[in-house]
């Protein structure tokens, strides 16, 4: 049985409503960061206070992606344990397959011909099979083919055909981004629900939502420029798109690895965007009301919760200020700098300082506020403010990206892709 209320870091509480509503963009974003655990990123069951997974749902299917306890994990939850199978039989299973088939050592040595035909290509550096050392003395890997391309920098392939697991995956991905060497994934051609296959969407991820093929049109394409020519697909905004790339055309991004449109950046963005739209009618429409009149935000126990409202308040309203056109969600000063004065002057709004202060710093907002408030903001207990542990912290981060994803902002800035209203004032 799947578990119905989970809290993650930096997404805050995911109940059952808000896991029926929540988009495919999001589902990756947050099953790539519990596999690759980042710091600080961290889920588990509101049920038995246990970690838990994401588990990918199954196109064509009924069954959505989820939450899950690890094997043997969620005894005495309410929501049941699981039925997970043991991690080594999975394994056991996709390893047998066709990994080491005639067809995936011969896609290894035509990528390597391929690239060899470039005049960057570093003599004697290209290879299939061959041990890859850890600068730092880990476990080395063994990439499908390695080769090194003057002014481009080392890389690797690992060709993929048959289903590998998720953290066999971001393994992989991280040793090579840590070894300073760029991976292309290569995959079969999938079609659209295709890709949505745990392991391929997985693999996509890794590469900003882009998959590679070396089809023999790819192939025909190589022989013609001279050089390895490789289609990057993508799951665009509305359809599959896909294009015949050289290496050459491919992002390079710092501690990640090669793509060639960013499919994953805009897509939370956009998810981000109609969450944010959603929640500002409600927020309006419930503004002037009064306990026990109807109110949006809730605590676990189906209690309205006044912090949790006041903050995301304040943020809605300091989002709109940065659009130009600011709306008060929470009271009736015309004016943020007058709004965010009288939060900051209230208990809550004293801890929460922290997080106004980031949206102000971080987007168009920042002139709209007085000196005296920052003055406050300055002033503030640094030992008594709210993170990212605190569930509406956490989901005032989940509802604007664009600011507290340092991850993706940076990037995004760089590409000038980050929206307006986030980009810092002044
Ligand atoms: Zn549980």
């Amino acid at each position: 049985m799947a578990v119905k209320e989970v809290f993650v870091r930096g997404y805050g509480v995911i109940d059952e409503a808000r896991q029926l509503s929540m988009e495919r963009p999001d589902w990756q974003d947050i099953r790539s960061r519990l596999n690759r655990q980042i710091p600080g990123t961290l889920a588990h069951c509101f049920g038995c206070h246990e970690p838990v997974f994401l588990r990918a749902g199954k196109p064509n299917s009924s069954m959505r992606p989820h939450f899950s306890h690890f094997k043997d994990g969620g005894i005495g939850c309410p929501w049941g344990q699981d039925t997970t199978r043991p991690l080594d039989r999975i394994r056991a299973g996709i390893f047998t397959g066709n990994q080491e088939s005639e067809l995936h050592r011969h896609m290894c040595e035509r990528a390597l011909e391929l690239i060899e035909a470039d005049a960057r290509y570093v003599a004697g550096s290209g290879a299939v099979d061959s041990y890859m050392k850890s600068k730092d003395g880990y476990r080395g890997r063994w990439p499908d083919a390695s080769f090194d391309i003057d002014g481009l920098g080392k890389f690797a392939i690992e060709v993929q055909f048959a289903p590998s697991l998720a953290p066999e995956v971001i393994g992989r991905s991280d040793f090579y981004a840590k070894e300073g060497v760029n991976l292309i994934w290569l995959l079969p051609w999938y079609s659209f629900e295709q890709v949505q296959r745990a392991y391929a969407s997985d693999i996509a991820q890794e590469a900003r939502g882009n998959f590679f093929v070396l089809d023999q049109e790819a192939e025909r394409e190589s022989r013609v420029r001279g050089t390895l020519v490789i289609w990057a697909a993508w799951i665009g905004e509305r359809s599959f798109e896909r294009k015949l790339v050289s290496l050459d055309d491919l992002t390079y991004p710092k501690g990640g690895h090669p793509f060639f449109v960013d499919a994953v950046t805009p897509a939370i963005f956009r998810t981000a965007e109609r969450r944010r739209q959603q929640i500002s009618l409600d927020l309006l429409e419930t503004k002037d009301d009064i306990v026990p009149k109807r109110k949006v935000i809730f605590d676990l126990d189906e209690q309205p919760d006044e912090e949790g409202s006041r903050l995301i308040r304040s943020a809605i309203s300091i989002w709109s200020a940065a659009k130009g056109e600011y709306i008060n969600y929470s009271g009736h000063s015309d004016k943020l700098t007058g709004q965010i004065d009288a939060y900051l002057n209230s208990n809550d709004g004293r801890r929460r300082a922290v997080i106004i202060n980031q949206m102000l710093v971080s987007t168009q907002a920042r002139p709209c506020i007085k000196r005296s408030v920052w003055e406050k903001i300055e002033r503030a207990d640094l030992h008594d403010q709210l993170d990212d542990s605190d569930r509406w912290v956490a989901y005032v981060h989940s509802l604007f990206p664009e600011v507290f994803r340092v991850d993706l902002r940076s990037e995004a800035l760089v590409a000038g892709s980050l929206p307006t209203w986030a980009i810092p004032a002044g």
